[in-house]
C-alpha cells in the first residue's frame, strides 16, 4: 500500500513508460517529496515552538512544493526541473545564515543541490547545471565563512540537527541510487524483450529460439533423454499475400503464431525462424508423443477461421516436418535438418500434413 502510493508519487507526469528522462523526472520528483516532507516537519516543529517566522517560511515552502509536483503533474517538466533548485538553494540559504546558524551543519544540504544537478540536467543543461552547482558551492562557502551564530537552536537543536543533516543525506542519496539501478534493471529487461521477441507474432525470435535450442539439445544429450525438433511452414503463403494483400498476410501470421504457441505444452519452446517458418522444441518427449502435439496444432491452424477486413475468411495450413535427437547426432542442426527434410516430405505429399524423419524412432 504505502510502496503503491510511493510508486505512484514518483511516477507523478509519466506516461511514456521508457522514455529518455525517465530518471531525472522520478528524482524530480522524490526531491518534491523530500521537500515537502521536510517543510512539513519543520512546520509541526516549530509551529509547536512557537517560532512563528521558521514555520511560516516553512509553510510557504510547502505550499510551493506542491506548486513544483502540480508542474511536473501537468507536463511542465523543465519548470519542475529548474524550480527545485531554486527552492532548495533558498531554503538551504535563509535557514543556514539567519534561522539556525553555521553549527547546525544545515549548509551541508547544498551537496544535495549539488547531487541533484549532475542526475537531473541533460548534456544539452550545462549551462544551468553550472550556475546551480557554482551558486550552491559559493553559498556553501560563504556559510561556513561568516560562521554565522543560530537565532533559534540551542547547542543540544544543533546537535541534533547534525545529526538529522547526516541522516536525510545518507537516505537521499541511498534512495535516488536505488532508483536509479531499479529503473536501469527495468530498462534492462525490457532491452532483452526487445532483443529476444519478434515484434509481428509476439513469439521468440531466431535468435533466441536458436539459442534454446542449443541448451535443450545439450541437457537431452546430457541426460539422454529423447527431444523432438519441429519446423512448421504456412502453405501457399505467397498466395494469400498475392490474393489477400501483405497486411492480410501479417494478420494470418500473428494469428497462426497465437493459435500454435496456445497448443504447445508448458516446456515446450516456439519461435519464427524466419518468414513464415516457425520451430517448435519439445525437450523430454518421444517422437510418438511430439506427433500428437503437432497434429492437434495442425487441426487447430486448420480450424482458424481468419477474417479480412471485408470479411472474406482466409483458408490457412500448415505443413510440419518432425525430427528427434538420435544417438548418432552431436550437433543441433542436424535434427534440425532432418525436420526440414520431413518439412519438405510433408509438402510433396500434399501439404497440411505431418511428415517424421528419423533414423532413430523412439
Ligand atoms: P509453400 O507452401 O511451398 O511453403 O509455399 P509458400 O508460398 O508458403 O512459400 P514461399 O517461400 O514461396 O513464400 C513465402 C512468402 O512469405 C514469401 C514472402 O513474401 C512471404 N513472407 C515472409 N515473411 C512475411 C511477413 O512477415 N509478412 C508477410 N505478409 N509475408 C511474408
Ligand atoms: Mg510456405
Ligand atoms: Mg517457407
Amino acid at each position: 500500500m504505502i510502496k503503491k502510493t510511493i510508486n505512484k508519487l514518483l511516477n507523478i507526469g509519466f506516461d511514456d513508460e521508457f522514455g529518455n528522462d525517465l530518471n531525472q523526472k522520478h528524482v524530480v520528483n522524490f526531491s518534491y517529496m523530500m521537500f515537502c516532507a521536510s517543510c512539513l516537519l519543520m512546520l509541526v516543529v516549530f509551529s509547536f515552538r512557537q517560532m512563528s517566522s521558521v514555520a511560516i517560511f516553512s509553510l510557504i515552502g510547502l505550499l510551493i512544493g506542491i506548486v513544483g509536483l502540480r508542474y511536473n503533474y501537468i507536463g511542465h517538466f523543465s519548470r519542475a526541473q529548474l524550480l527545485m533548485p531554486i527552492l532548495k538553494i533558498s531554503q538551504v540559504s535563509i535557514l543556514s545564515l539567519f534561522y539556525f546558524g553555521t553549527e547546525s551543519g544545515f549548509h551541508w544540504f547544498f551537496v544535495n543541490v549539488i547531487a541533484y544537478s549532475f542526475v537531473v540536467f541533460r548534456a544539452d543543461q550545462r549551462f544551468i547545471k553550472c550556475w546551480v552547482v557554482g551558486i550552491s558551492i559559493a553559498l556553501f562557502l560563504l556559510c561556513e565563512l561568516l560562521n554565522t551564530r543560530g537565532m533559534y537552536l540551542t547547542t543540544f537543536d544543533q546537535s541534533v540537527v547534525i545529526i538529522f543533516v547526516f541522516f536525510a543525506l545518507s537516505f537521499n542519496f541511498a534512495m535516488v541510487i536505488n532508483l536509479v539501478m531499479s529503473r536501469l534493471k527495468s530498462v534492462n529487461t525490457h532491452l532483452r524483450t526487445l532483443a529476444e521477441r519478434d515484434e509481428l507474432t509476439g513469439l521468440s525470435n531466431r535468435r533466441k529460439v536458436l539459442a534454446d535450442a542449443v541448451n535443450i539439445f545439450a541437457d537431452s544429450v546430457i541426460n539422454r533423454e529423447s527431444c523432438v525438433f519441429s519446423i512448421v511452414d504456412l502453405d501457399h503463403f505467397k498466395k494469400i499475400n498475392d490474393t489477400f494483400g501483405h497486411e492480410a498476410g501479417d494478420l494470418v501470421l500473428s494469428k497462426v503464431s497465437t493459435t500454435m504457441a496456445s497448443v504447445i505444452r508448458p516446456q515446450d519452446e516456439i519461435g519464427r525462424y524466419g518468414g513464415e517458418e516457425f520451430i517448435v522444441i519439445m525437450p523430454n518427449t518421444t517422437l510418438k508423443e511430439a506427433e500428437v502435439v503437432m497434429e492437434h496444432m495442425r487441426q487447430s491452424v486448420e480450424d482458424l477461421l481468419i477474417e479480412t477486413e471485408h470479411g472474406i475468411v482466409i483458408p490457412v495450413t500448415i505443413s510440419i516436418g518432425l525430427a528427434s535427437i538420435a544417438p548418432t547426432v552431436s550437433r543441433y542442426e542436424e535434427i534440425l535438418a532432418q525436420a526440414d527434410r520431413g518439412l519438405y516430405a510433408a509438402k510433396r505429399n500434399g501439404r497440411n500434413r505431418l511428415s517424421v524423419q528419423s533414423d532413430y524412432q523412439t
